[in-house]
């Protein structure tokens, strides 16, 4: 057996299948194209699923990958397995219907024993135990000795969908024997058990079934997936201990010892961590590349965390600098030529990691010095679960994240209330759900296929229709009485839908006497247009004739903010560079929102740049010109399309000379020039490596001049000031006010000061103690406490208690000097017992305590009572 690398190993596994007349397709994206069923690509079948289950027709009946995965799941076993990482490579060879259960265990034989020459005596197989088929063909075709063929139970050799429907089928694994040294103690330690001796490396899936109401029915055409670890055949070959010993993963951990002065192998607590910061950085420079950026969602979330987790072991090693963006050059380097997306977004990639890695350096020195107090709190208190109200404030106002507070927590063996943790979270969900509008009619479930609307709305504002239905309350309706909400259908409308970030059109829809004011107009997939509407007078008929006007004014709004969005789209580019992206879009009557991918916030100066740039095109004038074309002719002609969209065949383009071209369904002023004025309100970051431009146009700019002018107008009256000396005013005015601020202090204080010495006189003396009452109102406490620093300056034992009086409430300061306390006085007893007396709570040291108490009327019995305990010490 010779000892492969792993790019070796990738090559020969998709040459031998390419070979063997496989259609050989690069890795699918991380992310999941048109699938919102999962997070990340974790097997390489996920990205083949509407191939599998007939939704779409594949390329061709046999394919082989090897598949870039993720496994979120495995996170916790990173580093403390041998054969676990967060980012793995899944060599597989998939049949759709075409070859089955012979062929498919012939081609793994044949690959495993020729291709990798793995000695046939190392090898044993395990088929699901009523699967007599398989066990024959391995046993009889292929001639594995029947007493290294093993029969699995459906826990280990059965694949199914969790949800009891669809395809599934037996399984077969393939394993290989390490060597009685890795074996356990059992005498039966067999394919299967869980030491290590015994590893699966390769699972072919035979997808025979289809699962309904609990029956197996054999489906027509049977497919193949199968599914190889390529780290774990690659430590194998090379007979390494665990996969970070592998030719690939000791390159990357290597360099981490590196940037850590430390050697591999030494301490058992450092290797975890180097192993860790490997397999993170694996998973992270292929997420980065692959399109996510670090944020608190989703697969963002998951980039994030890894990336944390990385830059966090890396501290543990006294790595001081921030050092991930240059180790992601290593796993570009390595990875490259089977990945060439690496190379070409190696800048990118970098620099997302490098400014998130900065982020969470300043996040983490922040929320270690708070998490410290809270577990310094809680060894006081002798607790040993952190509260997930604190937890989460530390997540959501600090950014520090829950698993590294845990493990924080875990490493002093406490732990977090999860449980309210979670709670919090979904709460948290709950309010930013509620705070965006959530718009369209979501509980659809009418059949309104028939009911579909033809748009005319880009040449005309207005048309003569005929309303075809009405819907009110989730119903099909006949008619609509005066007064009432309903959604009218017409046969076609000029109403614009919303879509692409363009909100839908308002206006009126007229028929006969009726008067139906439209607020809003959505769409479905026929489309079927709804015109949510609330009529004003009369009735509405299903049937009738109608006159709908889309309200123009607002409408033209729209459309100069949908332009300026196109030119503001371009400037950026222009000016910031060709990685800006487009990652979502408003386009409203009153403002357009702009979100691009782009790693910091802007400065002023290009700011202003690309404003000029926008207004000078607008300025110059220039006819939008939309066209028809297929998709291929619009890519070819260099039209910018949305990452990840998906689009029909034909496809409408918009160009503005040859200035800007883009895929959209958008309506358009006719020529630039309509747009006006163009000005951005404001920049700035929504999540990390996103940023935000909101701006508005024409009226908007006039109405924002004539309101900043006007406020001028105003101050200047005020200030008694012309605009140019506006400024200069008022700085002399906030340095004149600080200066009283400054005296009126002072001017306090001093008074405080008199009353001090007007509470001394009066002071009792008791016990040896001269106990000094003082009662204010509504004073500020840091002016009390003062006060009290100073009285128990004065000589002999002193006892000082203030009170405060505020809205009914009451608060005490009380304080001590040495000889006070040695004679016997406790502040924080004495002020216990007083409060208790006005219904409130509190304590502190011997020589200084507070309380807080709701029933200032009590205060003389409490004044009293002090007297009575300074009586008794
Ligand atoms: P395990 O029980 O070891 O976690 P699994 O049963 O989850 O493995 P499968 O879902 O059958 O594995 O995936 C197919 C192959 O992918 C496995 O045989 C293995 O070689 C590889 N694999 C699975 N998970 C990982 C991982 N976290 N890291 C590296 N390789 C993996
Ligand atoms: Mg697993």
């Amino acid at each position: 057996m010779k000892a492969l690398g792993l790019n070796q190993i990738r090559t020969k596994f998709l040459h031998f299948f390419g070979d063997n007349e496989h259609l050989v397709h690069p890795s699918y994206p991380l992310v999941p194209q048109n699938d919102k069923s999962l997070l990340l690509i974790n097997a390489g079948m996920v990205p083949l699923k509407e191939y599998f289950a007939g939704v779409l027709t594949p390329p061709a009946p046999r394919m082989a990958t090897c598949q870039k995965c993720i496994r979120t799941n495995d996170i916790e076993n990173v580093g403390m397995t041998s054969r676990h990482a967060s980012f793995f490579e899944m060599l597989g060879n998939f049949s759709f219907g075409d070859y089955f259960k012979t062929r498919a265990i012939d081609l793994a034989w044949r690959f495993v024993t020729e291709e990798l020459e793995i000695p046939k005596d190392k090898l044993w197989v395990t088929v699901y135990h009523e699967d007599d088929e398989a066990y024959d063909i391995w046993h009889k075709e292929q001639h594995v000795p029947e007493e290294r063929i093993v029969r699995l139970g459906k826990e280990d050799n059965f694949w199914e969908i969790g949800s009891g429907s669809g395809p599934c089928g037996p399984c077969s694994e393939i394993y290989f024997d390490r060597g009685a040294e890795y074996a356990c103690d059992n005498p039966d330690c067999k394919p299967g058990c869980d030491c290590d001796r015994y590893v699966e490396f390769w699972n072919l899936v035979f997808t025979q079934f289809e699962q309904k109401d609990g029956q197996y029915l054999p489906l027509a055409k049977p497919n193949i997936d199968t599914g190889m670890g390529l780290e774990r055949v690659a430590c194998l070959m090379q007979d390494v201990e665990s996969i970070f010993d592998i030719d690939v993963m000791m390159a990357i951990r290597t360099q981490v010892a590196k940037f850590a002065g430390k050697e591999y192998g030494v301490i058992v607590k450092d290797d975890v961590s180097i192993r860790k910061i490997t397999d993170h950085i694996r998973a992270v420079t292929f997420l980065v590349t692959d399109g996510v950026t670090p944020n608190n969602e989703g697969r963002g979330y998951v980039l994030r965390r890894l990336l944390r987790r990385a830059a966090r072991h890396g501290r543990l090693l006294g790595i001081k600098d921030n050092f991930l963006a240059e180790l992601a050059d290593v796993v570009i380097d390595i990875f490259k030529e089977a990945y060439p997306e690496l190379s070409e977004r190696r800048d990118y990639t970098k620099k997302v990691i490098a400014l998130e890695e900065e982020r969470f350096a300043k996040t983490i020195d922040q929320g270690l010095v708070i998490l410290d107090e809270y577990i310094k709190e809680m060894e006081t208190k002798k607790e040993d679960t952190l509260s997930g109200k604190l937890a989460f404030k530390l997540y959501d106002t600090y950014g520090f994240p829950l698993d590294l507070t845990l493990e924080i927590l875990t490493e002093k063996d406490l732990k977090v209330d999860e449980k309210v943790f979670e709670e919090e979270m979904i709460a948290q969900r709950t309010r930013a759900r509620n705070a965006s509008e959530i718009k369209g009619w979501e509980d659809n479930t009418l059949d309104l296929t028939e009911y579909k609307t033809e748009f005319v709305g880009y040449d005309a504002t207005y048309a003569d229709v005929k309303i075809v239905a009405l819907i009110q309350n989730g119903k099909l309706v006949d008619e609509v009485d005066n007064k009432e909400e309903c959604m009218i259908l017409l046969d076609k409308t000029p109403f614009y839908a919303e879509s692409g970030g363009q909100v839908g059109d308002s206006g009126l829809i007229q028929s006969g006497g009726t008067k139906a004011i439209v607020y809003d107009t959505q769409k479905d997939l026929t489309p079927s247009f709804f015109h949510h509407a609330k009529l004003e007078s009369g009735k509405l008929k299903v049937g009738a004739q109608a006159c709908a006007a889309v309200d123009m004014a607002t409408r033209r709004n729209t459309m100069r903010n949908h332009t300026a969005t196109h030119l503001l789209h371009k400037a950026l580019r222009d000016e910031l560079g060709d990685h800006i992206a487009q990652a979502g879009s408003l386009v409203h009557p009153d403002k357009l929102r702009f979100d691009f991918n782009h790693f910091k916030a802007l400065t002023a100066e290009e700011i202003k740049n690309i404003e000029n740039a926008v207004n000078q095109k607008i300025f110059s004038g220039q006819v939008v010109e939309t066209q028809i074309k297929s998709i291929d002719e619009a890519k070819s002609m260099g039209a910018m399309a949305l990452f990840g969209e998906k689009y029909g065949d034909v496809v409408r383009v918009v160009g503005i000379g040859d200035y800007s071209l883009e895929l959209c369904g958008g309506t358009h002023c006719h020529d630039v020039a309509e747009i006006g004025s163009f000005k951005i309100v404001s920049e700035n970051g929504v999540s990390a490596g996103v940023r935000r431009i909101e701006a508005i146009t024409g009226p908007a700019v006039l109405a924002e001049l004539n309101a900043a002018l006007d406020l001028i107008g105003e101050t200047e009256t005020v200030l008694k000031a012309k605009r140019d000396t506006i400024n200069h005013k008022i700085k002399q005015l906030l340095a004149k006010q600080q200066e009283m601020s400054a005296e009126l202090a002072k001017l306090k204080q001093l008074a405080a000061n008199d009353a001090g010495a007007d509470l001394l006189d009066k002071a009792k003396e008791i016990n040896g103690v001269k106990v000094v009452v003082g009662e204010f109102e509504a004073q500020d406490s840091e002016t009390l406490r003062n006060l009290g620093d100073q009285l128990i300056q004065a000589e002999g034992a002193v006892l000082a208690l203030l009170a405060n009086k505020n809205e009914g409430r009451i608060n005490f300061v009380c304080m001590a000097n040495e000889s006070a306390t040695k004679n016997g006085v406790h502040c924080g007893k004495l002020i216990k017992e007083i409060a208790k007396i006005c219904g409130g709570g509190g304590g502190g040291r011997p020589n200084m305590a507070e309380a807080g108490a709701k029933n200032a009327d009590k205060l003389p019995e409490a004044i009293e009572k002090l007297y009575q305990l300074i009586n008794k010490i």
